[in-house]
C-alpha cells in the first residue's frame, strides 16, 4: 500500500489514526446509522490488516477483543496499517441480536448492494470502502446461543496463505472450514483477500480466555506480518488487562497469557505450530493443532442434559460425555464418544430436544470441514 490511504473521501497519512464513519442508512426515527472504521497507520509502509467483529451483533467477545486492543493502543503498528471495525452489524448490536432488524444474516448477505436491504447495504459498504484497502484480515465470531466455542481459528487449510495466517495467529486449535456462499469470508476471497475467522465463547457472554486468546493471536499475526518488531511485554499486556470496564476476569488466566506473551524474543523457523513449512512462529505460543474435519454429536433423546466434558478437552472413543435424563425420572441415557477427538464446542442449554447438536468434535484426519462462520 502506497503513501496515501483514502477511505470515503478522507485521507489518512502515515503515523495517523482516524475514525472514519461510513453512512449506511437512516432509520424510521430519522436516526442516521454509521459504520465506524478505525484507520491506524504506522510510520513505515507495510501490509494492511483488517479486523472485523460483530458481523453478528450479539457476538460480544470479538467486539471486546478489538475494542480492548484499540483502547490499549495495541493496534498501532510500526509498519503498515490496521483497519479495525469493532462492530460491523451496529443494528444487531443495539438489539443484542445476531441478525439485522429485518431478520437478515449479515454474514449471508455478501457482497451486498448499494440500494438493497440494510444487510446488503452494510455488506456493500464493507466490500467497496474497506476490503479493497486490506491485504489480509481476521473476522471475529463466537458460538451461537448457548453454544460455547473453545477459542480457535477457522480457515480453508488447503489454501496455503490461509494456513500460513492461521499458523501465525497460533491458537491451540485450527479447524478446516469451507467458505459459505454469501459470507464475508467468501466474498473477500473472491476479491483476492485472505480472511481467517476467529471463534471463541458464546453469544452475549464475555469469555475472558477467548478474549485473551484473540488478542494474543492478533499480536502474533501482526508480528508475523512484520507490522510490529516484537510482541508487547507484560507491561503492555497489564495495561490491556487493566482497561476499565473490561471485566478483567481471573488474574490466573491473565498470568498464563502474560507468560505466553512474554516468552518471546526469537523467531524460530518451522517450530511451535507443527506445520513443518518453515513458517516463522513465536516461541511461547500455545502448540497449534490442525484439524481436517469435525462432526456434531447430537441428542438421541429429549430431556435434561448434563455434560461431563468441556470445550478444549481431548476425548477418547467410548468415553462418557454426558447424560440426558427424562425430567419425570423415568429414564437416563449415557452419551458416549463415538470416536476420539478434540472438543471444539459444547451446548450449555440444559434442556435439549432429540436431534439437537450437543458436542462438536474435531479430528486430525477424516471428517468433513465445518460449514459456518
Ligand atoms: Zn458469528
Amino acid at each position: 500500500m502506497g503513501d496515501k490511504i483514502k477511505i470515503n473521501g478522507i485521507s489518512i497519512a502515515p503515523d495517523e489514526h482516524k475514525l472514519v464513519n461510513l453512512r449506511i442508512a437512516r432509520l424510521p426515527t430519522h436516526t442516521n446509522i454509521d459504520l465506524p472504521v478505525h484507520v491506524i497507520r504506522g510510520p513505515e509502509p507495510g501490509p494492511v490488516l483488517l479486523l472485523t467483529a460483530g458481523l453478528h451483533g450479539d457476538e460480544v467477545n470479538g467486539i471486546e477483543i478489538v475494542r480492548r486492543m484499540i483502547s490499549a493502543n495495541l493496534l498501532r503498528p510500526a509498519a503498515g496499517t490496521v483497519l479495525a471495525m469493532p462492530i460491523v452489524n451496529v443494528y444487531g448490536f443495539l438489539q443484542n441480536a445476531r441478525y439485522l432488524p429485518d431478520g437478515k444474516d449479515l454474514n449471508r448477505s455478501f457482497p451486498g448492494s448499494r440500494q438493497g436491504s440494510l444487510a446488503r447495504r452494510v455488506a456493500w459498504n464493507l466490500m467497496n470502502h474497506v476490503v479493497p484497502l486490506a491485504d489480509v484480515g481476521v473476522d471475529f465470531h463466537t458460538g451461537g446461543a448457548s453454544l460455547h466455542n473453545h477459542p480457535h481459528i477457522r480457515c480453508v487449510m488447503s489454501i496455503p496463505r490461509n494456513r500460513e495466517l492461521a499458523a501465525a495467529f497460533a491458537p491451540e486449535c485450527v479447524l478446516n472450514a469451507k467458505m459459505i456462499d454469501k459470507s464475508f469470508r467468501k466474498a473477500a476471497h473472491k476479491a483476492g483477500k485472505h480472511i481467517i475467522v476467529f471463534e471463541g465463547g458464546e453469544s452475549l457472554r464475555f469469555h475472558e480466555e477467548s478474549i485473551q486468546a484473540g488478542m494474543a493471536g492478533t499480536l502474533r499475526l501482526m508480528r508475523y506480518l512484520n507490522m510490529i518488531s516484537e510482541l508487547p511485554g507484560s507491561a503492555t499486556m497489564s495495561v490491556a488487562a487493566a482497561v476499565p470496564g473490561t471485566g478483567s476476569g481471573s488474574p490466573q488466566g491473565q498470568d498464563q497469557t502474560l507468560m505466553n506473551m512474554t516468552a518471546v524474543g526469537t523467531d524460530t523457523p518451522g517450530t511451535g505450530t507443527g506445520t513443518g513449512t518453515g513458517i516463522r512462529t513465536v516461541t511461547g505460543a500455545p502448540v497449534t493443532h490442525f484439524f481436517t474435519g469435525s462432526s456434531w454429536i447430537r441428542a438421541r433423546f429429549s430431556g435434561l442434559y448434563r455434560g461431563s466434558v468441556n470445550a478444549g478437552d481431548w476425548i477418547k472413543k467410548g468415553q462418557l460425555l454426558g447424560t440426558i435424563t427424562d425430567p419425570f425420572g423415568e429414564s437416563e441415557y449415557h452419551l458416549k464418544a463415538p470416536s476420539s477427538g478434540f472438543v471444539v464446542s459444547v451446548n450449555r442449554m440444559p434442556v435439549v430436544n432429540m436431534g439437537d447438536a450437543i458436542i462438536h468434535v474435531a479430528r486430525k484426519s477424516g471428517g468433513t470441514a465445518v460449514g459456518s462462520d
